[in-house]
């Protein structure tokens, strides 16, 4: 049975978890300071729109996903922004190194002041608002701090269950946890990603709604494994990134990467086609939807064009498709 906080005790054959992530908040950072915000919930981004409009010099914590699509929102407001990333480059988890310096090179030419391997390592608080971070042994004024610093699976429900949990529930192919009456679906999953070989944990909307559909087929009789390729957008300023497949961890053996230009004679418009020995495994593009969609298809048909055929903008996607 699942008890509800009101006391309801509801009974179930199959229960379904999707109850996400929460934000990582920074150890020793009390909640509830007026210059701190966060953006995971609704109410958040409300809270984080009126505290933009009141500030000057916004800092983020955190070069991922979020934190730089904020990052880029604020400074075409004309604020003041500086990053800080505690990692050697930007979206390490999420892209490759040749992706990471285009988006740092974008960011930095918009205004943006990225420190890399920056640290905090000490605040000063003044009642209810945040006055300093130590940013590698600096003192450095505090208007407004965004903390964008990734984001825990919320799992309390299914360790009390007993399931089995590894930086997420822990899920089959078919969506089933260690208890198979119940399923767990979005990004509050651990799976094996057939493809990569490899337990994932992905935040996206995609993978929340291909999972459920798996999820859907196992709960009414007609299973099948999931087997679906993962991809991701992200608009940081002008910059439009999608990502198609997984990026091969770095230092895979047989690993080559291939640039194509995009439309036009746009310098920022280019796609990088990933190959693992001869093997096409992920596509990332900036500025280029028409290849990213493309691209989208060669991978999901397992198609593997000639590398230097993809290298050739001149040569339509499609025609690899044939
Ligand atoms: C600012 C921001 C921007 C994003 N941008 C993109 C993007 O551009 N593209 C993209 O693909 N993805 C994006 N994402 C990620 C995307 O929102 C998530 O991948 C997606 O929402 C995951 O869906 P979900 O259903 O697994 O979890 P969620 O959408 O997080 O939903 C989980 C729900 O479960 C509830 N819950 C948790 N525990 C319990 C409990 N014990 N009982 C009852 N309810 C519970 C939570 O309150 C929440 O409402 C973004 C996320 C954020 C925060």
């Amino acid at each position: 049975t699942v008890t509800l906080r009101s006391g309801a005790v509801l009974p179930y054959e199959r229960l379904v978890l999707a109850t996400g992530t929460r934000a990582r908040r920074l150890a020793g950072l009390q909640d509830g300071l007026d210059n701190v915000a966060m953006l995971r919930a609704v109410a958040e981004a409300h809270n984080l729109r009126a505290r933009l409009a009141a500030a000057q010099d916004v800092t983020v914590l955190g070069g991922g996903f979020i934190g730089l699509e904020v990052a880029a929102t604020a400074r075409a407001l004309g604020k003041t922004v500086r990053v800080i990333e505690a990692a050697p480059r930007l979206l390490g988890r999420a892209v490759s190194p040749e992706l990471s310096a285009h988006v740092l090179a974008t960011h930095r030419e918009a205004g943006i002041d990225v420190l890399l391997n920056a640290t905090v390592d000490g605040f000063a608080i003044d009642g209810t608002h945040l006055v300093e971070l130590n940013i590698d042994g600096k003192r450095q004024p505090i208007d407004l701090l965004l903390l964008c610093i990734g984001a825990m699976p919320e799992t309390a429900l299914a360790r009390a269950a007993g399931l089995e949990c590894a930086d997420g529930v822990v899920v089959d192919a078919h969506m089933q946890t260690s208890d198979p009456a119940i399923l767990a679906i979005g990004d509050c999953t651990r799976f094996t990603d057939r493809r990569a070989d490899r337990p994932l944990r992905l935040e996206s909307v995609q993978n929340a709604n291909d999972q459920a559909r798996t999820a859907t087929a196992t709960l009414t009789g007609a299973p099948r494994p999931h087997d679906v390729l993962p991809w991701f957008w992200s608009e940081q300023g002008a910059m439009r990134l999608q990502m198609a497949g997984l990026v091969p961890p770095e230092g895979t053996p047989g690993h080559v990467t291939v640039r194509r230009p995009g439309p036009g004679a746009n310098p920022n418009a280019f796609s990088l086609f990933h190959y693992v020995g001869d093997q096409l495994v992920c596509v990332e593009s900036a500025n280029a939807p028409v290849d990213h969609m493309m691209s989208r298809k060669l991978l999901e048909a397992g198609r593997s064009p000639d590398a230097a055929a993809v290298a050739d903008a001149a040569v339509p996607l499609k025609n690899h498709l044939a």
